[in-house]
């Protein structure tokens, strides 16, 4: 079965895309602390939106990782606060990426808020939150975000230069696990196939992205994976990142990437979750799940959210306490009261 777009997808991309016009000023942006997603969907519409004469800034509320840096090397980027601010306001439309919700445009939410341009939104979170009316291409069926961004492209016609390309791989590389999450459906490897034929070469992807650590990355990993827990009964496991780890080895909060994963990757866990300070009194939990167990339905009532097997929270409190509310709402939640845990 080649790859197609259902006749509602169809019209909803040549509605988003007819709101696009040469010679106007666009700013996209992502959510913060952005991920190989939300950058590589951006770089990927930026260079299709640049090749159509249309004006493109990336405004982000937080910096870019080092590691997705190449995807943006002829592309304008402020991820500055203050400059952020003032690209947004003189902006005839703004397209979030990768994200429903206000509330996860750290420092620019206010300026989204009230600017009065119409804000578009391309996304595949189940979680919706709030933003200002403009067209809106949603399914929270694709893997990633990168996926609507190449059926936009494909719906309207939109040539797919390599450098788009690229961005769009990221994006679903990334957000799959590399191609290893329940997410990967065929049609995402089927656009993955289509975004080779346009030029992509992988193992350069792959070194740019995973093979291009700080040194300090694989000795946070050590660290934090000597915090493990496991509660074997109920299925669940955590890990916790030590206070200042992240600052003493000279890494960012996006080396963590895939730590959670290693609480998950134990036999009969059903819900992992990875805690972290990432500011004073501010605690953010990473939460994946295998199985049957819905962690963006757990998310909730903490005012977090994302996809039904990977999604986060942010609570005020200390480490403790945090970690005692989350982990008496698990046991919970996994239908369980709690058993012995076992300790490294
Ligand atoms: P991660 O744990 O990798 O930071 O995020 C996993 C998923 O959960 C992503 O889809 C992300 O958007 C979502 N997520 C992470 N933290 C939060 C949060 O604080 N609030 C909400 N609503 N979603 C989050
Ligand atoms: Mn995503």
């Amino acid at each position: 079965m080649p790859f197609s777009l259902s006749p509602d997808k169809r019209a909803a991309a040549h509605q988003l895309a007819a709101a696009f016009q040469p010679g106007q000023r666009v700013c996209l942006i992502t959510h913060v602390n952005p991920d190989g997603d939300g950058l590589g969907s951006e770089a990927g519409l930026a260079h299709l939106l640049l090749a159509r004469g249309v004006e493109v800034v990336v405004t982000n509320p937080t910096p870019t990782p080092p590691r997705f840096g190449f995807l943006f090397e002829d592309l304008p980027r402020v991820d500055r606060t203050a400059e952020a601010v003032k690209e947004l306001r003189r902006a005839d439309l703004i397209v979030v990426l990768d994200i429903s919700d206000l509330g996860r445009l750290g420092m620019l939410s206010e300026t989204v808020r009230t600017r009065g341009a119409p804000v578009l939104c391309i996304d595949h979170h189940v979680s919706a939150g709030e933003l200002p009316a403009g067209a809106r291409y949603i399914d929270s069926e694709a893997a990633a975000t990168g996926e609507l961004v190449f059926e936009l492209a494909v719906a309207n016609d939109w040539p797919l230069t390599q450098p788009a390309a690229r961005g769009l791989y990221v994006a679903i590389l990334t957000d799959t696990g590399g191609f290893r999450f329940s997410n990967t459906r065929p049609r995402t490897l089927r656009i993955a196939a289509e975004l080779l034929e346009a030029g992509v070469d992988p193992e350069e992807i792959y070194l740019e992205v995973y093979a291009r650590a700080p040194e300090g990355r694989p000795r946070l990993f050590a660290e934090a994976l000597q915090t493990l827990v496991v509660e074997p009964e109920i299925g669940l496991a955590w890990v916790t990142v030590p206070p200042g780890a992240i600052e003493r080895l000279g890494v960012s909060s996006d080396d963590l990437d895939g730590v959670v994963e290693f609480p998950r990757s134990i036999e009969g866990v059903r819900m992992a979750l990875l805690f972290r300070e990432v500011s004073q009194g501010r605690i953010k939990v990473s939460l994946r799940s295998v199985g049957d167990v819905d962690v963006a339905a757990f998310a909730k009532p903490f005012g977090g959210g994302g996809h039904t097997k990977a999604a986060g929270l942010a609570l005020h409190g200390s480490l403790a306490e945090v970690q005692a509310t989350v982990l008496a709402a698990a046991r919970d939640y996994l239908g369980g009261n709690g058993g012995s845990p076992r300790h490294g």
